[in-house]
């Protein structure tokens, strides 16, 4: 069985840019607005002789009052398809009060899951990785999707224990 990667977190975080990465595909779209992938979509990859399955999600919006369930719910059935979670966030943007409860979310659910901070590319180690630290989570791997960068070590390392 190849183990099978889901790719959750926010809108606009580079999940379907860190998916064309690892698929080297087209396949999943790519955009500069929020919400385009709406539903699921599955993708095949190679680390070296490596094969795994990627799935890439809509992103979870939330406001004020707390995530949005619906599309909670979406990503949540992807990380139930799962033996990885990789929970992407965006360096450029810091942490934000969706990303604290997607965290809360997936530890009340006991979901085992990786944080990748996105987007490092021409950030200043300290100001990209800041507020992460506050999560308590280590490692957290950094990445720049959108240039391959860091990609193919998370992959090898997350991959590691299957
Ligand atoms: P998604 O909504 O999480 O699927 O995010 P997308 O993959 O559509 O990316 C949202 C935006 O972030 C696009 O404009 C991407 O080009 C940009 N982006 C993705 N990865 C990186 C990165 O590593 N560095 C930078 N600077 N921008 C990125
Ligand atoms: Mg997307």
């Amino acid at each position: 069985m190849k183990p099978v990667i889901a790719l959750m977190g926010r809108p606009n975080v580079g999940k379907s840019t860190l998916f064309n990465q690892l698929t080297r595909s087209r396949d999943a779209l790519v955009a500069d607005f929020s919400g385009l992938t709406r539903d699921r979509k599955y993708g095949e990859g190679k680390v070296g002789e490596r094969p795994y399955v990627v799935i890439d999600t809509g992103g979870i919006t939330g406001d004020e009052n707390g995530i949005d369930l619906p599309m909670a719910q979406q990503s949540m059935a992807a990380a139930d398809e799962a033996d990885i979670v990789l929970l992407i966030l965006d360096a450029r943007a810091g942490l934000t009060g969706v990303d604290q409860e997607l965290v809360s979310l997936l530890r009340r659910q006991s979901i085992p899951f990786h944080v990748v901070v996105n987007k490092i590319d021409g950030m200043n180690s300290d100001t990209a990785m800041g507020d992460f630290y506050s999560l308590g989570i280590d490692p957290l791997y950094r990445i720049a999707a959108s240039h391959n960068r860091g990609v193919r070590s998370m992959i090898e390392e997350v991959l590691a224990p299957f």
